[in-house]
């Protein structure tokens, strides 16, 4: 038995069946034995594959994206660039090092990365060695400065934990997460009717509810209609609020059973595009989008960049930037395409332009 397996029967046997909230926080987050503390998930030896791995195309067109958004907000002096959930720090290399051809967006930014993992921030700061642009790690959003904000978040809301609740005859309930009498993680229900809830659904329905992301998008939007500045997320998800559930566990490229091995594999739901943007209009923020990611970088121009690459490129690597193209703007199976059910979406200051990239 694992020890994150150990401390989680220890926590229900003393506290009884615990939330898909509070297991998938443990599971990720917990501060000696999380899968984001241990790990290093990234790349073909890893667990999945993040755009930025895939191409430098993809920070290029976000880097270009975001000094853009910079300078169509009048070009705000003390600004911060800001990046939820950095990884291996890959994103943000690419984003410095193309934003070097906009040099007075470079010259008025301080760079946060806010990142959890001890472990991911070592390989962050490796990354980004060298930087000339002053860079500070954070763990929570809350604690970057007040000013005008410049925010990018890749695959980073996927991770925040959700929660599910179960339609049976007699309302919602909770999905809880319990131990069987073998001794194995078992899910469950709350005994508890959820009087909120007031949804009408068939009996068995399942709705997936993300508060803490939807939290942390009104904190964001709120310091950004106060302060100006705009966030920039991209990540998997749909595009309005349905029911059924998308929680899914992957561990070496594959998918697999989310109790089975606490701790060891990525636990992620689909981020509900409809839910974030509600909460960040709530607050009277501005937003752009969702649209695929295929459409964003598409007309973002990385067509044009993939081209420009290619004619200083051997044969193979021609092959090679063809191919990332194809796989982060075409359409299909997830797992060969990111370019249709990745989605991105601007939230922004009310006085902000309409930014680039969100025409359908
Ligand atoms: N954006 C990166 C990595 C995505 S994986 C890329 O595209 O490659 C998710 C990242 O978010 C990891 O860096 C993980 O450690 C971090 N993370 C997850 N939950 C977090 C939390 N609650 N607070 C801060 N960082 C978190």
């Amino acid at each position: 038995m694992s020890p994150l397996m150990r401390e989680i029967a220890t926590i229900i046997a003393q506290d009884g069946p615990i939330t898909l909230e509070r297991y998938m926080s443990l599971c990720l987050s917990h501060p000696r034995y999380g899968y984001y503390m241990t790990h290093d998930p990234f790349g073909a030896g890893g667990d999945f594959i993040t755009a930025p791995e895939i191409s430098q195309m993809f920070g290029e067109m976000l880097g270009v994206w975001i000094s853009e958004a910079w300078s169509a907000s009048d070009g705000p002096a003390g600004a911060r660039l800001v990046e939820l959930g950095p990884g291996r720090g890959t994103l943000m290399s690419d984003v410095l090092r193309v934003a070097r051809v906009a040099p007075s967006f470079l010259a008025n930014i301080e760079v946060d990365l806010i990142e959890t993992s001890p472990l991911l921030r070592d390989l962050q700061r490796q990354t980004l060695t060298g930087e000339s642009t002053p860079i500070d790690w954070r763990a929570d959003f809350g604690e970057v400065p007040r000013a005008p904000l410049f925010i990018l978040a890749n695959e980073f809301f996927d991770a925040l934990p959700a929660r599910h609740f179960v339609k049976t005859e007699s309302g919602w309930r909770e999905r809880l997460i319990g131990l069987s009498s073998a001794g194995a993680l078992a899910f469950g229900l709350s005994s508890r009717v959820e009087s909120g809830l007031n949804v009408q659904a068939p009996s068995g329905s399942v709705i997936e509810v993300n508060a803490i992301a939807q939290r942390l998008i009104g904190e964001i939007a709120e310091r950004i209609v106060v302060d100006g500045g705009v966030l920039l997320l991209v990540d998997y998800g749909y595009t309005q609020t349905t029911l059924g559930e998308s929680f899914q566990a992957v561990a070496r490229h594959a998918y697999v059973d989310p109790l089975e091995s606490p701790g060891e594999a990525d636990l992620t739901t689909h981020v509900d595009f409809a839910a974030l943007k509600r909460a960040a209009r709530a607050k009277g923020a501005k937003v752009q989008g969702p649209v695929a990611q295929g459409s964003f970088l598409r007309q973002l121009g990385i067509a044009r960049r993939a081209e420009t690459l290619c004619r200083r490129a051997t044969p193979a690597q021609q092959i090679d930037i063809e191919s990332a193209l194809d796989r982060l703007v075409g359409a299909g199976d997830v797992r060969e395409h990111m370019g249709e059910l990745f989605k991105a979406m601007a939230i922004m200051h009310p006085d902000t332009p309409d930014l680039p990239g969100f025409e359908s």
